[in-house]
């Protein structure tokens, strides 16, 4: 029996490569120190797979950047702007395209899929050259075999290639990015021929868009590439990967007849429909890999389960073409466990990061071949039993607190214009009341005090005494600047995330459980492994604190339960929603808390509820269903006259402005600012909304100065579409990540401008 791995986190166990990587960037190693990193970490992640036994073991799924950028490089479509004159793309131009340079900018980023990776968005047209002119795979694969290891090289395959790229700027629209395909295939032609000479035996190609609502046009896209790639495949097995959803049936019927084709791999912990799938067909002769191992959690196993799956497939595919496999590439899940020293035993034993994933997808593969480690497994079934019972888990209370909420509805008792005239009557705003985000510049300074605090090198009265030296600051800043609704600046909080998750019962940390962002950026997401609650109030403090500096009103500052949920590793022993629920439940009371404490105006952000939006659109209604339920929660016991805003960090909501508006938020501020046209033209054609609205004036994320007159401009433009008394004045985001020199000038001709249109009311 088998087993495979899809794909490996590149960081290294404690991010040597973003290091490495940086370093580079900042001229302070050399192109050699950094490809020596990149050959350790790759020899030590092939040498692991290989001593656990792992019989398919991945290359290139390394990357320098990003994995969809190196087939860009591949294929040698690099954008004209950087000035690339051919041959072997080097370390300048592959990282001129992922950040950009002096002169140039870099290409555009995006979500892959539902996940927290962002990769290189390929920008294609009619007149893009396509030659071989990254050998990247095949060196890989070589430097494997050189180590004693036969891997199977990865490829993202033809198809997602192009159904993930975007026309290049001044292409026509409608451009058919498929009709590239013939440009493109010649090239993969070439690099199969290497690796085949080089001794692959096996080829991976990464078909993720497979999950996705695709036509048939799109469907007979697949047919075409890999009939035409037949012949260059003939002599190679043929895995075809697809993850993160199940394949739709149609997609399903297309994907297992595919010419030249000998593996298909499922992701069997998100793909709900794909066993019936497999059950009511699998072409004789094919394999199967199955991805029972989660790659997108830190969560241990079920083996007992997984094996007793793998058993009921064994019958349908044959017992030598079934193949135990991860779920998707192990890039999205943390990397090794054993570097959690501070994490306690019992909650320890509940997990699995990548290296323990390797572990368990060999067990599992030994298991069915009659060679059950039966050791293994007892600890493994001791640990989900302790999981289940385990008083730290379970917490009743919340638990029927949470499951009364469901089927019901939560609202607050009058409509949302009533309202906005009862918190007018006290809050006395001018037109176009102006605000900022929440969060100000974060100083060296500022998280020396924060760091020291959490060390115990400083007292908690050294602490609260600096932090409110900073809010005082902060306060003063924004009355200076004449800020109608003023923040604390939430100096007190490192991520808005982790901040709440730290107050909150249920949540564990791990020291190094980072993830791949972007490039050489990591995350590391909170653990939630246990109900929710909120044993204390979280902002109390600070918030009455920062409001007894000010007559303006100060608002309190949250984070809701859909961006605490997304932005976290969630159990998976219920379903998200009941999570969700737990932590609104817990947020509501901080809500109460907060009103009841004076504090007139408080802001939830849902800066990640669009990011959680199934991948399949039969899922959407459900999801925003119960995630907007979810934000309702929190704020629906509040009187009239609070005002509740909300604020998320993307203008791209055009398909979601029905459940926004279901938020019934008092006032919503989002990003506007790089996407003016795309936002106003919901409001164009015809979006009726009435709750208060503050599209971005200005990006955050650049530290270019608006003038007055821009945003003048900005908020005329909006006026035209949206109603007077409806319109806020805010930048995009939080300001944390600027510096001062850029907030004061960028908020002073902000409130200007909303004073010089003030006066032309
Ligand atoms: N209140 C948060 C801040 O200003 C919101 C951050 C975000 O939307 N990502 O930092
Ligand atoms: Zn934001």
């Amino acid at each position: 029996m088998a087993s495979h791995i899809v794909g490996y986190p590149r960081m290294g166990p404690k991010r040597e490569l973003k290091f490495a990587l940086e370093s580079f960037w900042d001229g302070k190693s050399t192109a050699e120190d950094l490809e020596k990193v990149a050959t350790d970490l790759r020899a030590s992640i092939w040498k692991q797979m290989a001593d656990a036994g792992i019989k398919y073991i991945p290359s290139n799924t390394f990357s320098y950047y990003d994995q969809v950028l190196d087939t860009t490089a591949m294929l040698g479509a690099v954008p004209e702007r950087y000035s690339w004159t051919g041959g072997e793309i080097g370390f300048d131009t592959y990282f001129s395209m992922a950040r950009g340079n002096a002169t140039v900018p870099a290409m555009e980023m995006t979500k892959w899929f539902d996940t927290n990776y962002h990769f290189i968005v390929p920008e294609l047209g009619p007149n893009t050259k396509f030659t071989y002119s990254s050998h990247k795979a095949v060196n890989e694969y070589k430097e494997a075999k050189a180590l004693g290891v036969d891997t199977v090289p990865v490829l993202t395959g033809p198809v997602s290639y192009l159904l993930l790229s975007k026309a290049a700027k001044g292409v026509e629209k409608g451009f058919p990015l498929l009709s590239l395909l013939s440009g493109i295939l010649p090239v993969y032609k070439e690099v199969i021929a290497e690796l085949k000479a080089a001794g692959a035996s096996w080829i991976q190609f990464d078909e993720p868009t497979l999950v996705l609502d695709l036509d048939s046009q799109k469907l007979a896209a697949f047919s075409a590439a890999y009939t035409e790639l037949e012949s260059a495949l003939s002599g190679l097995n043929v895995l075809i990967e697809t993850y993160f959803a199940d394949v739709p049936a149609e997609s399903y019927k297309t994907l297992t007849s595919l010419s030249g084709v000998t593996a298909y791999g499922f992701d069997l912990v998100r793909g709900a429909q794909t066993l019936d799938l497999v059950k009511s067909s699998f072409p004789a002769g094919k394999y199967l890999f199955a991805g029972v191992v989660d790659g997108r959690n830190i969560w241990a196993d079920d083996l007992a389960a997984s094996l007793s799956t793998l058993q009921s497939l064994e019958a349908v595919v044959g017992k030598d073409k079934l193949v135990v496999s991860t779920s998707c590439s192990l890039m999205h899940t943390a990397v090794d466990l054993v570097n959690e020293t501070k994490l306690d035993a019992e909650i320890k034993s509940w997990l699995a990061f990548a290296a323990q994933k390797v572990v368990e997808v060999d067990a599992l593969a030994k298991a069915l071949a009659g060679q059950k480690d039966e050791a293994y497994f007892a600890a493994n079934a001791a640990a989900q039993a302790s999981r289940k019972s385990s008083p730290r888990v379970t917490n009743e209370e919340v638990q029927k607190a949470a499951a009364a909420l469901k089927g019901s509805d939560h609202r607050r008792a009058t409509n949302v214009s009533a309202r906005l005239d009862a918190q007018q009557k006290k809050l006395n705003l001018p037109v176009l009341p102006t605000t900022t985000i929440g969060s100000f510049p974060q100083t060296v300074e500022l998280r020396r005090v924060r760091r020291e605090y959490k060390a115990k090198k400083i007292s908690e009265e050294e602490y609260v005494t600096a932090i409110k030296e900073e809010i005082n600051k902060v306060v003063k800043l924004q009355e200076e600047l004449d800020i109608d609704v003023l923040v604390h600046g939430e100096p007190e909080r490192n991520d808005m995330v982790e901040y709440f998750g730290e107050q909150l019962s249920g949540f564990a940390f791990t020291a190094n459980g980072w993830v791949q962002s972007y490039g050489s950026r990591c995350v590391k997401p909170p653990i939630i492994y246990g109900d929710v609650s909120r044993p204390n109030p979280m902002t109390v403090f600070w918030s009455t604190t920062a409001q007894s500096m000010t007559s303006r009103p100060m608002k309190g500052m949250l984070t809701g339960p859909v961006t605490i949920l997304n932005w976290s590793f969630v159990r998976n022993d219920q379903p998200r929603f009941e999570t969700c629920y737990q932590i609104a439940l817990a947020i509501k009371k901080e809500v109460e808390d907060l009103e009841a404490a004076g504090i007139q105006v408080i802001q939830i952000d849902e800066a990640a509820l669009r990011e959680g939006l199934p991948l399949r659109k039969t899922e959407h209604a459900f999801y925003l269903d119960w995630a907007v339920h979810s934000f309702r929660i929190t704020n629906c016991e509040i009187k009239d006259t609070t005002q509740i805003h909300t604020h998320m960090c993307y203008s791209n909501f055009n398909d979601i402005i029905h459940s926004i508006i279901n938020m019934d938020a008092d006032v919503i501020t989002i990003e506007n600012s790089r996407s003016d046209e795309k936002l106003l033209s919901v409001f164009r054609e015809g979006v009726k909304y009435g709750a208060g609205i503050g599209p971005g004036v200005y990006d955050i994320h650049s530290p270019r100065i608006p003038s007055t007159e821009e945003i003048a401009d900005r908020i005329n433009k909006m006026l035209a579409v949206l109603e007077t008394n409806i319109l806020w004045v805010n930048p995009d985001c939080g300001l944390k990540t600027r510096k001062y020199t850029e907030v004061k000038p960028a908020l002073t001709n902000m409130v200007s401008a909303a004073k010089l249109i003030r006066t032309q009311l």
